[in-house]
């Protein structure tokens, strides 16, 4: 399977002035990097996605792969890779040969933000590839959204009110679409250093959504893309951290 162009920017994409013109710095000082907007990484046949905030600039903007080369890309992918969601060695670099299985990486702003803070109207703008990538995730079972500018975003991407599905680290939204969609706070190296997210906390939130895929692949599942406008009552229940 091939995701339509519109689900990929393009690596000179103009619509977020700031990002564009924060893009260009790091062209100028640090040629060497990837300096465009990174790419979902992994299955495109993926039953899990996982969709983070924006890559981090000596990261992913470095490397070029989602989560890669920096605190937080060691934390998910050692944590894919023990859940049984990656093959292969992750050693932070995008020739690394790890391998996603059922597995898919995103992030929902595509270019580096200064401060790592991308502003309300960039998460907007940007949302048109997430809502392109998701509406062509057929086989799609569940969402891991890490942190909850993810969380809006994915909630946004499916036409859902916000106000039906409040993020919180530990919940697990039913969603009408069929599927659903985790929350879980952001791998990144300030939550973990200040004991906000631990390894524990973090695992069980991939226990959870590998459950998910397991027990509900197969025919008749409906497709999100074919439900995508559906608004109902969200059921939640959180799952023990
Ligand atoms: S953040 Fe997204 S919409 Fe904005 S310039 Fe980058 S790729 Fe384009």
């Amino acid at each position: 399977m091939t995701f339509p162009p519109a689900a990929v920017p393009p690596r000179d994409c103009p619509l977020c002035p700031r990002l564009v013109a924060f893009r260009e710095v790091q062209r100028a000082d640090h040629p060497e990097w990837f300096n465009a907007p990174v790419p979902s990484f992994g299955d495109e046949g993926a039953e899990l996605l996982i969709v983070g905030l924006a890559p981090g600039l000596k990261g992913a903007n470095r490397t070029g792969r989602p989560f890669t080369g920096d605190h937080a890309g060691s934390l998910l992918y050692g944590t894919l890779r023990k859940f049984g969601f990656a093959d292969g060695v992750y050693d932070a670099r995008p020739d690394d040969g790890l391998v996603l299985r059922r597995a898919r990486i995103t992030n929902a702003v595509r270019c580096a933000p200064p401060q790592n803070k991308p502003q309300p109207v960039e998460i907007a703008t940007c949302r048109r590839f997430l809502d392109v990538e998701m509406a062509s995730a057929h086989r799609l079972r569940a969402i891991l959204a890490l942190g909850a500018v993810a969380h809006a975003t994915v909630i946004a991407a499916l036409g859902l009110r916000r106000g039906l599905f409040p993020f919180a680290h530990g919940r697990l939204h039913a969603l009408p679409q069929g599927g659903l969609l985790a929350d879980s706070y952001h791998c990144s190296r300030y939550n973990t250093n200040t004991g906000r997210l631990t390894v524990a906390m973090f695992e069980a939130m991939f226990a959870a959504p590998e459950k998910i895929a397991m027990t509900r692949a197969g025919p008749g599942h409906a497709s999100w893309s074919r439900r995508r406008r559906a608004r109902l009552r969200c059921q939640s229940r959180c799952f023990s951290a």
